[in-house]
Parts: structure tokens; sequence; C-alpha cells
């Protein structure tokens, strides 16, 4: 669809062209809209726009990425419909490895997803293998690789709760962008960017590259002084002030 650059939705609606485009490209399922559309909620309420909080957890999940001995991108269909590229250039500038993990079991999906990520530029692609399991969890994305399988550090950008609380549970440290404070996945990560993933992995690897060559303390500090559960209350309070501040004047 042309959407004229006026168009007050413009780059929600650009965004909507991307994940409608996964899905004809059948990288991204069904499921994956609606996914979508709640995402698409929560970042109306909180304004459209990346908040301070998720740039402290931003700066907090870069310097993680960095310290960590072995982190792996975990890569679902939305997330290679709306950032391929950006998590092929992230996976380059932390380094790391890429890995396919999708909660809607297909093969041919999985391999749609390494392809896409390959035209991107990717080097190497994992997927999941039948006898690789992480522990913990009942669905499709218990199968996984020697990367999520090794990893201290899963990035997972979109992220179920059944599935980060599995990830904590074998020991992880995970990194989720989600648009909803209140999901479990928000709420059981090590580091929660709430933002836009659009917004969120370009800022991630802006912050990387400024971090790359600095000393380990440095980054431990910005580790050690990050509390996520704070930049959650902070999320919920903008929600809250922006529910507060539309609504309707003069109401008796
Ligand atoms: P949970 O299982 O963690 O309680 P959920 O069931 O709502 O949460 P899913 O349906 O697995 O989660 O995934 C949808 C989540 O992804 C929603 O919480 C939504 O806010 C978030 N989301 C969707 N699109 C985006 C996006 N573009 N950027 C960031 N977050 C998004
Ligand atoms: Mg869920």
């Amino acid at each position: 669809m042309t959407v004229p650059k006026s168009h007050p939705r413009y780059v929600s609606l650009k965004i909507r062209d991307k994940i409608v485009d996964g899905v004809e490209k059948g990288i991204t399922s069904l499921h994956g809209l609606t996914a979508h559309g709640r995402g698409e909620a929560f970042d109306y309420l909180l304004g459209e726009k990346t908040m301070e909080s998720a740039k402290r957890s931003i700066e907090a999940a870069a310097a993680l990425l960095l310290l960590a001995k072995y982190p792996v991108i975990s890569v679902n269909g939305n997330a290679a419909a709306l950032t391929g590229k950006e998590l092929v250039q992230l996976s380059k500038a932390i380094p790391a490895k890429l890995e396919v993990n999708i909660f809607h079991p297909s093969k041919q999906r999985e391999i749609k997803i390494k392809i896409h990520l390959i035209k991107n530029g990717a080097k190497e692609v994992l997927l999941p293998q039948k006898n690789c399991i992480i522990e913990h969890l009942d669905s499709n994305r218990k199968y996984v690789n020697g990367g999520i399988l090794k990893a201290d550090v899963v990035f997972v950008p979109l992220e179920d709760g059944d599935r980060t609380k599995a990830l904590v549970k074998n020991g992880k440290m995970v990194i989720v962008v989600d648009l909803n404070p209140m999901s479990r996945s928000a709420q059981k990560a090590t580091i929660t960017i709430v933002d836009n993933i659009v917004r969120a992995v370009p800022l991630i690897i802006k912050t990387i590259r400024r971090y790359k060559n600095s000393d380990k303390n440095k980054l431990r500090n910005i580790l050690k002084g990050y509390k996520n559960e704070k930049m959650l209350m902070e999320t919920m309070k903008i929600i809250n002030k922006n529910l507060i501040k539309n609504m309707p004047q003069n109401f008796p």
C-alpha cells in the first residue's frame, strides 16, 4: 500500500506493511500479526517514542551483551520481518550467533527465516534441532541449537513469557524487547527494553558500537546500577500519565 508521508500514522502503517510482507513471504505466522497488534496498542499508550527508561535498559543490554562469554540472538518471525537486517548488523557488532526459534512449529518457516537473514548479510544462522532441548518448557520453542543451549546471555527481541521463564531457569540471562511492561516476558527477563523493536534494535547497535572498546569495569558498573523493576515501574507510570492526559476534558 502507498501511504502518503503526510498521514498522521505514517510510521505505524509502514511498520504494518513490513509485518504483512513477512506473512506474504512465509517468514511471519498469522498469529504474529495479532501479536503485533497487541504491541501497537501499547506503543500508542507509550506515545510511540523511545522513553528515557528504555534508553537505560538499552545501555544495560549493550553492556551485558559485550560482557557475555557466549551471547546469542534468538530470532522469530516478527523480529525477522521487522528488523532482519538490523539483527544481522547487531550480531556482527557484538559479535553473537543468530539462532532461529519460533513458537508455531514449521520447519519451512524456520528455513525461510534463515534464508531471509542470509540475504541480509548473515554468514551463519543456526536452526533448532530435535536432539537439542532446553528444560522447563513444553512448546516447540524447547528445541534449540548449540547456540542457545550454550549461551550465557540470550537476546530474544520478541519473546513469550513461558520461554523467558524457561531460559532464566536454565541459568541464562535474558534480554527482551516488549512493548507491554505487564507481559510475563517483560516481568521475567533480566533486562526488559519496553520499546518498539524497530526503534530499539538500531539504538542497541549504536550503543554497542559506542561501548565496544570500553573498559570492562565501566560496563560492569552500568549493569550494577541497573534495576529492571524500576524501569518497568517508570514505564507503567508513563502509560498512566498518557491515559490521564488524553482523558476527555469537561466530562461531567
Ligand atoms: P507473555 O506470554 O509474555 O505474557 P504475550 O502472550 O502477550 O506475553 P506474545 O503473544 O507471545 O506475548 O507476544 C506478543 C508480545 O510482543 C506482546 O506483549 C506485544 O506487546 C509485544 N510486541 C509485539 N510487537 C512488538 C514490537 N514491534 N515491538 C516490541 N514489542 C512488540
Ligand atoms: Mg505468550
